[in-house]
C-alpha cells in the first residue's frame, strides 16, 4: 500500500498529503488549482494532469472534496478515472458527505470488483496539519486494515462505525452534539455575564458541576476565558460556522430518512444559519456566543 493517490488539496487534503509525503508514502497529487498541486509538489509529491491519471498504478486513492456531488462526480460519473483504477487499489473518501452518496459510491465501485471506505474527519485543519485527525470509517473490516498504514500517517485515533455509511452518520451525529453543546455553553455563560457573573469562575463552576462538557473544557466560547482557542483570538481560526451548518444540514438529511425525532439538533441548526446570515459564517463556530450576546 506504498503508492498513494491523493485527490483535493484544499485546506485539509493539503497538510494530509503532506503527511502522507514525510511518512514515506510515494505520493501522486490531483486538485483543480494550479497553486495547490505546485505546493504539495514542493513538498515532495508527484503531481498528475488529471484525476484518472492520478490514480494509475496507485494502491490506495484518497479524496478529500467539498460534498457528495464532487466524490460522486469521481467514482460514478468519472469513467475515465474507473477505468484506470486497478481492482487492488482501495479507495478511501475522506470527505463530509451525505450519507447516500457515500453508499452510492460504494455499491458502484463493488459493482466494478473495486474496494472502498468512507472516513470522514474530526479535528480540523489543526489536526490536518498535527497528523493528529480521528478518523470514523464505514466499511469493512478488511478494508480498513489496509487503510490502517496510511490513516496512522495522517491521524491519531481511527474508529471503525459499521458498514458503508457508517462513518458519515458517526460523523454527523457527534456534529449535532457538539452544535448543541456549543450553543448551550454560550447560553449559559451570557446568562452568568448578564447577571454580573464573571465567565471565567462560572466557567470553573460549571467544569466542576454537572454541566461540565468539551467545549468548556477545550473550546471555551467566551473572549477571554481561554488562551489560545478561537473566541481569544476574535474568531478566527478553528471550525467555521459554514461547515458547521454544511454538518448540520446532512444531519437533517439523515435523520428525515431515518424519521428520528431531532429537535435539539433542529433548534442548534436555526441559531447556526441565523448567526451565518448575520455575517459570521467565516468565522469559528464558537462564536455562536455573539448571537446571544447581541442585544
Ligand atoms: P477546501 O474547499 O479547502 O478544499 C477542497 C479542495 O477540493 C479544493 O482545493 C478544490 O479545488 C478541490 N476540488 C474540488 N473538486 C475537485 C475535483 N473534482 N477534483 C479535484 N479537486 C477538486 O475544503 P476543506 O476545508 O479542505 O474540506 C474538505 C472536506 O473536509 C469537506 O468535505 C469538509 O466538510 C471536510 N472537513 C473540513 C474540516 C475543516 O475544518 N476545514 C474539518 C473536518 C472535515
Amino acid at each position: 500500500m506504498n503508492k498513494v493517490a491523493f485527490i483535493g488539496l484544499g485546506n485539509m487534503g493539503g497538510p494530509m498529503a503532506a503527511n502522507l509525503v514525510s511518512a514515506g508514502f510515494d505520493v501522486c497529487v490531483f486538485d483543480l488549482m494550479e497553486d495547490a498541486v505546485n505546493q504539495l509538489v514542493n513538498q515532495g509529491a508527484r503531481s498528475a494532469a488529471t484525476a484518472a491519471t492520478a490514480v494509475e498504478g496507485a494502491d490506495i486513492v484518497i479524496s478529500m472534496l467539498p460534498a457528495g456531488k464532487h466524490v460522486r462526480g469521481l467514482y460514478i460519473e468519472n469513467t475515465e478515472l474507473l477505468a484506470s483504477l486497478t481492482e487492488k487499489a482501495l479507495v478511501v473518501d475522506c470527505s463530509t458527505i451525505d450519507v447516500e452518496s457515500a453508499r452510492a459510491v460504494a455499491e458502484n465501485l463493488a459493482s466494478q470488483g473495486k474496494r472502498f471506505i468512507d472516513a470522514p474527519v474530526s479535528g480540523g485543519v489543526a489536526g490536518a496539519k498535527a497528523g493528529t485527525l480521528t478518523f470514523i470509517v464505514g466499511g469493512d473490516a478488511d478494508d480498513l486494515a489496509r487503510a490502517q498504514p496510511a490513516l496512522s500517517a495522517m491521524g491519531k485515533n481511527v474508529f471503525h462505525a459499521g458498514a458503508h455509511g457508517a462513518g458519515q452518520i458517526a460523523k454527523i451525529c457527534n456534529n449535532i452534539l457538539l452544535s448543541v453543546l456549543m450553543a448551550g455553553t454560550s447560553e449559559a455563560l451570557q446568562m452568568a455575564i448578564d447577571n454580573g457573573l464573571d465567565p471565567k469562575v462560572m466557567s470553573d463552576i460549571m467544569l466542576q458541576s454537572s454541566g461540565r462538557n468539551w467545549t468548556l473544557e477545550v473550546y471555551n466560547p467566551c473572549p477571554g476565558v481561554l488562551p489560545d482557542v478561537p473566541s481569544s483570538n476574535e474568531y478566527k481560526g478553528g471550525f467555521m460556522v459554514d461547515l458547521m451548518n454544511k454538518d448540520l444540514m446532512l444531519a437533517m438529511q439523515c435523520a428525515a430518512q431515518s424519521q428520528s425525532s431531532v429537535p435539539m439538533g433542529n433548534q442548534a441548526q436555526a441559531l447556526y444559519k441565523q448567526h451565518s446570515e448575520n455575517g459570521s459564517g467565516q468565522l469559528d463556530f464558537s462564536s455562536i456566543f455573539n448571537l446571544f450576546a447581541s442585544k
